[in-house]
């Protein structure tokens, strides 16, 4: 995006336009409909500009605008149809430190405009960079068609009701109020010609009426990185959540695909680093929760995995919310098919243990013992910082130093590395690590070619 879209503050702001010809009056046409002061500069103004100055709609300057004219504009607009003119005023709005934009020439704009599909107070504002001015007047066109010419209305209105409506609890049980008033009882009342205010009213008595929805939680599993190995009911969860509460190692592409009125909140939790208490973040899903609210509890991979969900679950349940599972695709899934490995293999392995490095009370024990075994698999999850630990157990139980291990880090993302070693060189092959990692025990990648040892910029 080379420019970004923003709605300026213009009531009771100065606006300056240079120029008296059929581009000014172009472009006054839509300034005419805000209630900025419009300051218009011209020694010659077409008959047009005369009469809205008459009607009181413009100040009229019978001469080019001077530096001194555009002190305190908030924007100005040169339309002079002049190159060299038009040149001019731009530089006198850059001195005045006043964004300008000159009518039919983008490269020396500070700003442009969009078209518009006035609703007012709706306006939908469609721009192209002016890569593409037919394509933007056919959405237009489109827009125009589509959307009810009495939708201004109805949203004037509905501005106005909005303290009212918030004697409903926040979240869902508004939300359907304001989508059966835009989209069903409203429009037909507005078509029948009825009293708005009136409608609104009964409206909301109705929904004040039914028993606020009650909220629920939804624990979702984000995956491991990659938007696209979400779930399509992850995906539907988070389009429809009024809140979101992830843990620091989702992808800010997956929160991305929430609602963007909908509340984003961050509990981190690292291993070893700094993390929020678990009762915090089961005091957040309930809160929202107790008020109606769609919680959506977004765990990166798969939500059933080293997750402390049950923890989670429990307190829900205290707190009488009723909550779902979405299931998805764990980190040592997608670590194992980016090396073109299974986890069991007949004749190989008919377990894989997937195993933590640490646990609530240090460096995790686990069965040593069957571990070591030749051909045995495990995916060790937090597992960087217990490496050596790892190491001098396998060792101890009598594991081969030879014995495959393949690091997946940052598994499914645009930044993962692969690093292929042995259980004799571990320690020394994790220290580069700064993402989120499987130690895939007893696998080599499959392809060498997928093998990455190169040093990448990497992402937590
Ligand atoms: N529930 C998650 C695991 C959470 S524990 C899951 O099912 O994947 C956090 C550990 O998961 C990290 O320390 C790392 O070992 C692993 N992990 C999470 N995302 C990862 C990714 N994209 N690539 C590699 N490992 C990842």
């Amino acid at each position: 995006m080379q420019h970004y879209p923003v709605y300026l503050a213009v009531a009771n702001q100065t606006i300056v336009l240079a120029g008296g010809g059929a581009a000014a009056v172009a472009k006054l046409r839509l300034l005419l409909k805000t209630e900025a002061r419009l300051h218009v500069y011209a020694a010659d103004p077409v008959a047009e500009i005369v009469d809205w100055a008459a009607q009181g709609r413009l100040a009229l300057h019978r001469h080019a605008p001077v530096q001194e004219n555009f002190k305190g504009a908030v924007l100005a607009f040169a339309a002079a149809e002049d190159a060299v003119a038009d040149a001019q005023i731009a530089a006198m709005a850059a001195q005045a430190g006043v964004p300008a934009n000159i009518v039919d020439n983008l490269a020396d704009s500070a700003f442009i405009t969009p078209a518009i599909v006035d609703r007012d107070p709706v306006t939908v504002a469609i721009g192209t960079e002016g890569a593409a001015p037919v394509l933007a007047r056919a959405i237009k066109a489109d827009l125009e068609e589509r959307l009810s010419p009495r939708l201004g209305l109805l949203a004037r209105i509905g501005k106005l009701f909005r303290p009212r409506a918030e004697a409903l609890p926040h979240g869902r049980a508004r939300r359907n109020f304001w989508a059966d008033y835009y989209f069903a009882k409203g429009p037909r009342a507005a078509e029948a010609g009825d009293d708005l205010g009136d409608v609104l009213n009964a409206l909301l008595n109705e929904h004040l009426a039914q028993h606020p929805e009650q909220g629920h939680v939804d624990i979702v599993s984000a995956g491991p990185g990659d938007p696209e190995l979400l779930t399509l009911k992850a995906r539907k969860a988070l389009h429809a959540a009024d809140v979101v509460i992830h843990d620091g190692l989702v992808a800010p592409e997956i929160l991305e695909l929430a609602r963007r009125e909908a509340d984003i909140i961050a509990v981190g939790k690292t291993g070893f680093g700094a993390h929020t208490p678990q009762d915090h973040i089961n005091d957040l899903m309930i809160d929202h929760a107790t008020q109606g609210a769609h919680v959506v509890r977004l765990k990166s991979g798969d939500a059933t995995v080293f997750g402390r969900l049950d923890e989670e679950l429990e307190a829900l349940d205290a707190a009488h919310i009723p909550w779902t599972i979405v299931p998805g695709i764990t980190a040592a899934s997608a670590a194992v098919a980016q090396i073109g490995q299974s986890l069991t293999r007949r004749g190989r392995n008919s377990a894989a243990r997937l195993v933590t490095g640490h646990d609530v009370a240090g460096y995790a024990e686990q069965d040593w013992r069957a571990l070591a075994k030749l051909g045995e698999v495990a995916a060790i999850y937090m597992g960087k910082r217990s490496a050596r630990f790892i190491q001098g157990r396998l060792l101890m139980h009598g594991a081969d130093p030879a014995t495959p291990i393949t690091l997946v880090e940052n598994a499914s993302r645009a930044d993962t590395n692969t690093i292929s070693t042995t259980l004799g060189a571990l320690p020394d092959a994790v220290t580069p690590l700064t993402g989120p990692a499987v130690i895939l025990l007893g696998l080599a990648p499959r392809r060498a070619t997928e093998t990455n040892t190169e040093p990448k910029e990497l992402v937590q």
